[in-house]
């Protein structure tokens, strides 16, 4: 492959890319019959997750600050609005064409065979490339139907696709949110919810007010958007969210870092100080963290005693047996490890196991010696 092209379409020095690539920054992999390039960490501000097929870039989808308190936050927001979106809760893909086709790449820049059959599938979305193809789709695949995300929303069912940013593929530039409003309504495709626009001095008690409303639902939380697309975004969670979150990380707490779980629980203790808990009502925050911590750690040590293997399940449904193979075959090459059930006679319905086994190890050792 052409690294100069490459580079220079980066705006990368070519002995930057050259660099990156010997300290395994970067990853060469073979797919598609072309070579791939697959940045695993940021290279001199070439986002984690970007990837080059051949000579085609696609940029990561940048990361996005989070709010801890609210109000603090967006008292140095830079912009006179704040666009409020959702933050629906599945897993981050960008669609683009390679080689003149939609194909759908995971955050960390890896093409996704089963999204992007699922994808395939929408007729807006090819549509809309095939005339854009300077631009990327950054969405959530959400649903029930998924090995990464489940959490179920009405209006997805087993697999939906909602965009949040029109990007250009080379450069990351973001479109405008009403320049992207106008794109997805042109072509019929999904956008996530638009919850409101707000005066900077106003945002913070809506945003609040709307994220106790989406609390309530169920919904994971709001993202926050300069209208202009030029202000860094923010996101934002409530409780229930933090709260479902600490559950499912305890459930398998030696394999996830430390810092993983602290700062979760620390976004518990600016959430009760931003709502002004009173002493009764922080009486049962702290319950309910303790809960989310301490319950599904024991439920998981019981899990262990009893001889399992601790891990995740996802029920899926395929097209083909094909696709299915396809998908564990991509699973294997990421290093993850799973059990597999075939659910019906012709491999189209499996119900997936991923295995957590730094836990189910440590556990194990400690209820053989004690120690
Ligand atoms: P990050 O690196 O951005 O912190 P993360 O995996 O920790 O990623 P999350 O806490 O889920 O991510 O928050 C960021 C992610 O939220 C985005 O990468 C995107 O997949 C998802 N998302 C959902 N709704 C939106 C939205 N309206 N705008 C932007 N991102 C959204
Ligand atoms: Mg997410």
């Amino acid at each position: 492959m052409n690294l100069g092209i490459i580079s220079e379409k980066l705006r990368l020095p070519e002995w930057r890319l050259r660099g990156a690539i010997k300290r395994h920054s970067v990853q060469v992999l073979r797919y598609f019959g072309r070579e791939v390039l697959v940045f695993r960490k940021d290279v001199a501000g070439v986002e984690r997750g970007t990837v080059v097929f051949g000579e085609e870039v696609l940029r990561g989808y940048p990361k996005i600050k989070r709010a801890l308190l609210l109000r603090a936050a967006l008292a140095s927001w830079g912009a006179e609005q704040v666009a409020v979106e959702e933050k629906l809760n599945g897993y981050n893909v960008r669609v683009a064409l390679v080689a003149g086709e939609p194909v759908a790449v995971t955050r960390g820049g890896h093409v996704c065979p089963y999204t992007t059959a699922r994808l395939a599938e929408q007729d807006a979305i090819g549509s809309f490339l095939k005339e854009h193809p300077e631009y990327m789709l950054c969405g959530e695949a959400v649903g029930t139907s998924n090995p990464y995300v489940v959490h179920e929303y009405a209006e997805a069912g087993a697999f939906g696709f909602f965009i949040f940013d029109i990007r250009h593929r080379e450069s990351n530039r973001p479109l405008t949110i009403s320049e992207k409003h106008k794109l997805l309504e042109e072509y019929g495709l999904h956008g996530v919810p638009l919850l409101g626009v707000y005066r900077r001095e106003e945002a913070a008690e809506q945003v609040l007010e709307l994220v106790r409303k989406l609390e309530k639902e169920g919904r994971e939380g709001v993202v926050l958007k300069d209208p202009e697309m030029v202000e860094e975004p923010l996101k934002y969670t409530p409780s229930a969210t933090n709260l479902s979150d600490l559950r499912h990380a305890f459930a398998y707490p030696y394999d996830y870092g430390r810092d993983f779980l602290f700062s979760r629980i620390m976004r518990e203790a600016y959430v009760a100080v931003e709502r002004k808990l009173s002493a009764k009502e922080l009486e049962r925050a702290a319950s309910e963290l303790g809960r989310s911590i301490l319950l599904p750690m024991v439920e998981s040590i019981r899990r262990v005693e009893r001889g399992e293997v601790l891990g995740e399940c996802y029920e899926l449904e395929f097209r083909s047996e094909e696709e299915m193979l396809q998908l564990l075959e991509f699973l294997r090459r990421q290093g993850v490890s799973v059990q597999v059930e075939v659910l019906d006679g012709e491999g189209r319905r499996v119900m997936l196991k991923k295995l957590r086994h730094a836990s189910t190890d440590r556990i194990r050792a400690v209820l053989r010696n004690g120690t």
